[in-house]
């Protein structure tokens, strides 16, 4: 059993802590939101999250898993320090790398024993040496450390099972030493013969950004291809599955949508293309992933205005889905908020509706109305956007929605609704890229 502390208790750092703890391991998850840990404490998760407040309530109780707010004290009591803290993108657009400077130099304060440091976080190539740095000038005395770069490659919505079931694992270091002790905490991924990618910190470190940025890209190119198909009579479903069925392509992120959102590809392309920038090096293709999905999630917008045949002047419109994907809370850079804001800015009216995201948006929009059900958020609406892939929007009843709404308008941006269904109740519709399908057989 080891003795781990992870500072950043937000998706990754709980999640993470939580599966470490559940491999055996006594993990002490470290924050400064105090509000946050006290929650916690009691076993209250406040992120949605499938099966973490399971994990996190079994880990509590065995005695594993511990919530503080002291992090000079976490530090201190450990052998092993993860740091997942943020690294949201600056005004420049570069990662802000400004959390993760702050941790280290708590790390170099309180280097009372020899530590392995490594990073969960996603930071830019290079970063590594930049925190051995800032531990190495703060510490005093003969005590040492290695440094790992460990980057997490969970999604929001499947990350328990991501992280308990990952495709692989990265241990960047230079340290033998190190490496092995990071192969021991992960053992009981050995049972499912999970791959541990030993690298150098750099090489770690790239293969976090290079992951993201290709991902971004596949859903680029999937959704210029989409609005390729509206112009020539082609399914984008039918051309995704063909696609799909190449082994040296894969059917994984083929599905068009709104534009990607969420807290990782959005800043991510941005701080590989900044980083590019600035060693001289052209990444034309994330560039143009970046310009692509921007212009994604305003052609969703005209696409609604289209269908309303006019501006959202005076017009209420139901935005279904607020979370950037579903299962998941979180709103960060999600489609919606281009649409929402667009809506206002013109100035019609939002109905919101999310299962679980309508607290969250409230941050962003405090004055728009936030509902309980999808068909409350439709009463009397001139338009509705399903923004979402939520399950409980592919079930919705066509019929019980024509009855709900003022104009029998939808768009829906993740081609989840039957197209014969909105046909049948005379529903003026849009999709991505199968404007004349059926929906039958996928
Ligand atoms: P988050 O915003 O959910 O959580 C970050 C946490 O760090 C917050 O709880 C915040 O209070 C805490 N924090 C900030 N400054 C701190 C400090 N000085 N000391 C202690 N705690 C501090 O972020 P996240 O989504 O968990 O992402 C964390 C990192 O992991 C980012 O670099 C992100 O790019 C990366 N990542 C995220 C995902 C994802 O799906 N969310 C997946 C893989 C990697």
């Amino acid at each position: 059993m080891r003795k781990i502390s992870i500072i950043g208790t937000g998706y990754v750092g709980l999640v993470s802590g939580a599966g470490i703890s559940e491999f055996g391991h006594n993990v002490i998850c470290a924050d400064i939101d105090c509000e946050k840990i006290e929650s916690l404490k009691n076993g209250e998760v406040q992120i949605h999250e499938p099966g973490l407040d399971e994990l996190v309530k079994r880990n509590l109780d065995a005695k594993r898993l511990f919530f503080t707010a002291d992090i000079d004290d976490a530090i201190r009591q450990s052998e092993i320090i993860f740091i997942a803290v943020g690294t949201p993108q600056a005004e420049d657009g570069q990662a802000d790398l400004s959390a993760v400077e702050t941790v280290s130099k708590a790390i170099g304060k309180n280097l009372n024993s020899y530590k392995i440091v490594s990073t969960k976080s996603t930071v830019p190539v290079g970063t590594g040496n930049l925190i051995c740095e800032i531990i190495s000038k703060i510490k005093t005395g003969q005590k040492n450390f290695d440094y790992v770069s460990n980057p997490e490659f969970l999604r929001e919505g499947s990350a328990v099972k991501d992280f308990l079931w990952p495709d692989r694992v990265v241990i960047g270091s230079e340290s033998k030493k190190a490496f092995d002790v990071m192969k021991d905490i992960y053992r009981p991924l050995y049972v499912n013969e999970t791959p541990i990618l030993h690298t150098n910190t750099q090489t770690a470190e790239m293969i976090k950004y290079a992951s993201n940025a290709f991902l971004a890209l596949k859903i680029s190119y999937i959704n210029e291809i989409a609005n390729l198909c509206e112009e020539v009579g082609a399914d984008i479903h039918q051309v995704s599955k063909g696609m799909g069925m190449d082994g040296r392509i894969s059917s994984k992120f083929l599905h068009p949508g709104p534009g990607y959102g969420g807290s990782c590809f959005p800043k991510d392309t941005f701080a590989i293309a900044k980083l590019s920038e600035k060693k001289g090096v052209q990444l034309n293709t994330v560039e143009a992933a970046m310009k692509t999905n921007l212009y994604q999630k305003k052609r969703m917008v005209k696409k609604l205005e289209d269908l309303i045949g006019e501006t959202f002047l005076n017009k209420t419109i139901a935005v279904l889905g607020l979370s950037f994907k579903p299962n998941t809370d979180d709103v960060r850079d999600s489609s919606s908020i281009i649409m929402i804001q667009s809506i206002i800015d013109q100035g019609g009216k939002v109905n919101a509706y999310d299962p679980v995201s309508n607290d969250k948006m409230q941050k962003y929009f405090p004055n728009i109305n936030y509902f309980n059900s999808w068909s409350d958020a439709c009463h009397e609406v001139d338009g509705v956007a399903i923004m979402t892939d939520w399950n409980e929007f592919r079930g919705m009843d066509i019929g019980e929605l024509k009855l709900r709404v003022k104009n029998p308008v939808v768009l829906d941006t993740r081609n989840i609704l039957s197209v014969e269904q909105l046909l049948l109740h005379g529903f003026k519709y849009s999709n991505v890229g199968r404007k004349l399908f059926e929906n039958k057989k996928n």
